[in-house]
């Protein structure tokens, strides 16, 4: 499952095209460097911390400087120093994650983007028109349904919902305008499991592309790419930030072509992300790895205590062989990832005490960071999807597992039940 080779350099964008300068490709401060490791096919662990992260040419300095700054001294009209002119168009620190991102999802591009969301107005801009159409899930996150229904629609952008998990109900909601499969596997909340290899089928027949939300699973566990997807996008706010402690989103993309549209809208609209949120996110995907793998082992064990618990209707875990998804997760992921979602038996209001009872879990929204979260989605992060197909069930407690010491996790859910 490692994601590809660091053998970028040859693949990397002009930062000055995309600007529109019209300069040619971009020699950025780290392109000769990066041609040290171009022969050389590393695993993931270890392009998690190198791929793009060259040491700093001037100083020596081992991790990349947050480049703060929003312009650069040119040697003569045009004499731009490494391609770097504004930072809206590129940010050398930007550019060490974003190359990056690349490297851990086997893509010829990543983009930075200010949010996830930032990253899928970008994308969803750059691939439609007024007149097309996109299929997207009866399960994702809230504030992409809000995108599809609320703002993409009064352009003209047209959607309807399909079961992704079912791909014969993908296939059956595809027209001739269809432009985008949307997907989003594990799916937030609910932890349904879309078979992206089978999706690859549906969208190479019908040219629509597949875009992959990957946000629950990380490119640690799941590399849509190799699977057939078009483009991954991330909220990097969730486990590859890790820390609760950034907002920032991503799309990866290994059809050049396609990469360079995105980039030339991702400088026009503008929803970069920048220096120092940039650092933040590379800094946690440094980790990513190890976290994952603590993610997923403490959420099997909570799990599992949940599926024994009398209080508790439906665990919904892609680790649970009882998942209708478990099979497709097993060919598909790593392992199964740190979120947990469980069906409260007493309804509504007992599954609203839980979240107000629990102590170690933290009562919030968002994902992915080492400390535990615990929300209820109909209330809190899925509120949007009020009254649609989207709607989560009332009963639902979403769980956030993080990293700290299982046994004290269990404590917590323990008491918190009741
Ligand atoms: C949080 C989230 C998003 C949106 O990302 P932001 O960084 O909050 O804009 C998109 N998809 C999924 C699955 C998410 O969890």
């Amino acid at each position: 499952m490692a994601g590809g080779a660091v053998n970028r350099a040859h693949h990397r964008l002009g930062v000055t095209e995309a600007a529109g300068t019209g300069n040619g490709p971009g020699r950025g401060l780290r392109s000769g460097l990066m041609s040290e490791h171009e022969h050389h096919h590393y695993a993931f662990e270890t392009l998690a911390i190198h791929a793009g992260q060259e040491a700093d040419p001037q100083t020596g300095a081992v991790v990349t400087p947050i480049y703060q700054v929003s312009t650069y001294k040119q040697d003569g009209v045009g004499g731009l120093r490494g391609g770097y002119e504004y930072s809206r168009s590129a940010n050398p620190t930007r550019t060490a994650l974003e190359e990056n991102l690349a490297a851990l999802d086997g893509g010829r591009r990543g983009l930075a983007f200010a949010s996830g969301l930032a990253a899928e107005d970008t994308l969803l801009r750059t691939v439609t028109k007024p007149g097309d159409h996109i299929v997207i899930p009866n399960d994702a996150y809230g504030g992409t349904f809000r995108l599809f229904s609320k703002v993409l629609s009064r352009w003209g952008v047209e959607w309807s919902v399909a079961n992704t998990h079912d791909p014969e109900s993908v296939r059956a909601a595809v027209r001739p305008n269809t432009k985008v499969i949307w997907t989003e596997t594990p799916s937030n909340p609910l932890l349904g499991i879309a078979d992206i290899s089978a999706l690859a089928h549906i969208s190479h027949d019908t040219g629509a592309l597949l875009v992959v939300d990957n946000t629950f699973a990380s490119p640690y566990l799941q590399q849509p790419l190799a699977l057939g997807a078009d483009v991954v996008v991330y909220s990097t706010t969730k486990y590859m930030g890790g820390h609760s402690d950034v907002v920032g989103g991503a799309l990866v993309t290994d059809d050049a072509a396609l990469g360079e549209e995105l980039a030339y809208h991702q400088n026009a609209m503008g929803a970069v992300a920048g220096p120092f949120d940039s650092w933040l996110v590379m800094r946690g995907i440094k980790t990513l790895g190890v976290r994952m793998d603590r993610h997923s082992s403490n959420a099997a064990r909570i799990a599992e205590f949940l599926t024994g618990h009398p209080k508790i209707s439906q665990v919904l875990y892609p680790g649970l062989p009882e998942h209708p998804g478990h099979e497709v997760a097993a060919k598909q992921m790593r392992a199964f990832g740190g979120m947990v979602s469980f069906r409260h038996r007493d309804g509504e209001e007992a599954a609203v005490q839980v979240c107000n009872r629990a102590e170690l879990f933290t009562l919030g929204e968002s994902l992915g960071g080492v400390e535990s979260l615990i929300e209820h989605p109909g209330r809190m992060t899925h509120a949007s999807a009020a009254g649609s197909a989207l709607e989560v069930p009332s009963d639902l407690v979403r769980l956030s597992v993080g990293i700290e010491s299982v046994d004290d996790l269990l404590a917590d859910l323990q008491r918190a039940l009741g």
